[in-house]
């Protein structure tokens, strides 16, 4: 073996590495997660006997060695962590997909008028430019959705239809809130155990978001519930203060890099980002990486983190 290199093994650590990057490269599963059986490789083929991995710091055929780092790594950015604050709307409970169900039976009332397409980009733009006065919400999507819906039929949208879009609003404000896949199971883990304080941190309607937390019996997980009118760093730190928390001992969790990652971090908080499968446009922004923030896919592998 030359001298300078870290291996044990009777072989060059080349030896190890060659022919091994592919696997690699293969994506870190959670702990726990159960490893594919190894490929015989082309020494096999050759009709030569695989080496037995035992003795070399670089056993890479052992892809758990990089299970643990990357579980360590992971448990490094969330050292300290005291509070957790959740996002709700499409962290804990489904709500964009009923806002989108709205959006198109409000373009099939107003097919007489636009085409559809025309008619959602407008509602866009009217939304965005009534958000500084409006803010989030119910109520202001359907002002909008009114207001959206006289200015394209140039007036002629009748009481009938305006009506039927007062129901359509009414409707979102009984959405279910019924818990995602693994959001009950996960709370009430993280709760038993008693070493986090858990908190909700969301934005909207105060009325509308304390229903939804209601009527997602999720209360009960929860020491502290902050509702605001936006999510920016000020309001981040504000809860901080209001939970006697210094920032980066809080972990935030959402869906939402715009509102939920991207102020927690500027605030010097960590965050956890869940994506959900429906994005709201005005949430859209480009995607992004930051080594106080991990992307899980589902909910309950937030267990594995904390
Ligand atoms: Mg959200």
């Amino acid at each position: 073996m030359p001298k300078g290199t870290f291996c044990v093994s009777k072989r060059p650590i080349w030896h190890h590495v060659s022919g091994r990057f592919a696997a690699w490269r293969q994506p870190w599963p959670l702990p726990g997660a159960t490893l594919p059986p190894r490929q015989a490789g082309p020494q096999a083929a050759r009709g030569r006997p695989q080496a037995k991995a035992g003795f070399c710091f670089f056993n890479i055929r052992q892809p758990q060695i990089f299970v643990k780092l990357n579980y360590l790594c992971k448990m490094e950015k969330f050292a300290d962590i005291k509070v957790i604050a959740f996002d709700a709307d499409d962290t804990l409970w489904d709500c964009q997909s009923y806002f989108d169900d709205v959006e198109r039976e409000y373009c099939r009332l107003l097919a007489p008028y636009a085409p559809a397409d025309t008619v959602s980009a407008s509602l866009f733009a009217t939304e965005e430019a009534n958000m500084p006065l409006l803010g989030y919400g119910c109520k202001a999507f359907v002002l909008s959705l009114i207001e959206n819906a006289v200015r394209l039929s140039g007036g002629r949208v009748d009481g009938t239809v305006v009506g039927e879009l007062l129901r359509l609003g009414k409707r979102l404000l009984e959405l279910p809130a019924t818990p995602l896949p693994g959001v009950e199971a996960t709370l009430a883990a993280l709760y038993e155990q008693g070493r986090y304080r858990l908190a909700v941190f969301t934005k909207g309607e105060l009325l509308d978001q304390q229903n939804k937390l209601r009527r997602s019996r999720l209360e009960k997980y929860f020491q502290h519930v902050e509702i605001v009118s936006d999510k920016t760093e000020r309001a981040f730190l504000n809860l901080c203060r209001r939970m006697r928390v210094a920032p980066g001992s809080v972990l935030m969790v959402g869906n939402s890099l715009k509102s939920d990652v991207a102020p927690a971090l500027a605030a010097g908080a960590r965050a956890v980002h869940i994506p959900f499968h429906v994005t709201w446009k005005l949430e859209q922004v480009e995607d992004f990486e930051h080594t106080h923030m991990v992307r899980i896919e589902r909910f309950a592998d937030l267990l594995a983190y904390v």
